[in-house]
């Protein structure tokens, strides 16, 4: 799938999970941390391609890329597109969290942790759909998709995605924001007046 699918299924995974818990007690800064968490956790699997956007962002991306992408993570989708990968990321990310931690108080960072691994979760999901199928339970490497027959999977980038796949993840965005729009306004509302 292309960076702007899985960046919009990364916030529908996070849109789920707060729709689904009680948001009152979430602070605005955790909410924003937790976004944009989830949005990095969303595109970072992509990170084994050279020409993720991740890298064709830096100077020499292109070269690092190529270099991480064959040295370090054995060609795309492979460690960054299984749940070792997820662990991985997990623990760095727990890392980086308890360093942030001794920075900025405040923060409740088990919701941020949790934004950022439905970021990768969805991710992988997205991209089980495709033709490629992914490596899930690596180090076994056989790669598994959905439906099992790749026939009926979809191919990245082609019209399937952005007529089919693209309307539906943002109809349903919509769905859920107009289903619980009160509870939304009233987050924004209490959030901005404390
Ligand atoms: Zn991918």
């Amino acid at each position: 799938m292309t960076g702007r699918t899985h960046d919009l299924a990364a916030f529908s995974g996070l849109l789920i999970a707060f729709m689904s818990s009680n948001l009152a007690s979430v602070s605005l800064v955790t909410l924003f941390l937790s976004l944009l968490f989830n949005q990095v956790g969303g595109i970072l699997p992509d990170i084994d391609q050279p020409t993720a956007p991740f890298w064709r962002n830096l100077p020499i991306g292109h070269f690092i890329g190529k270099i991480v992408d064959k040295v370090l993570l054995g060609g795309h989708r492979f460690l960054t597109h299984s749940l070792l990968g997820v662990m991985f990321f997990g623990l760095l990310f727990y890392a980086i969290l308890l360093f942030i931690k001794s920075i900025i108080g405040g923060v409740d960072l088990n919701i941020i942790f949790f934004s950022f691994i439905i970021g990768l979760l969805s991710h992988l999901l997205l991209d089980s759909f495709t033709k490629e199928g992914i490596p899930l339970l690596l180090p076994v490497t056989k790669k598994f998709g959905f439906p099992t027959n790749k026939r009926f999977r979809i191919t990245t980038g082609k019209f399937v995605e952005h007529l089919v796949v693209v309307p539906i993840i943002i109809i349903l965005d919509i769905v859920m924001i107009y289903s619980d729009h009160s509870t939304i306004i009233n987050f924004f509302r209490h959030s901005l007046i404390r």
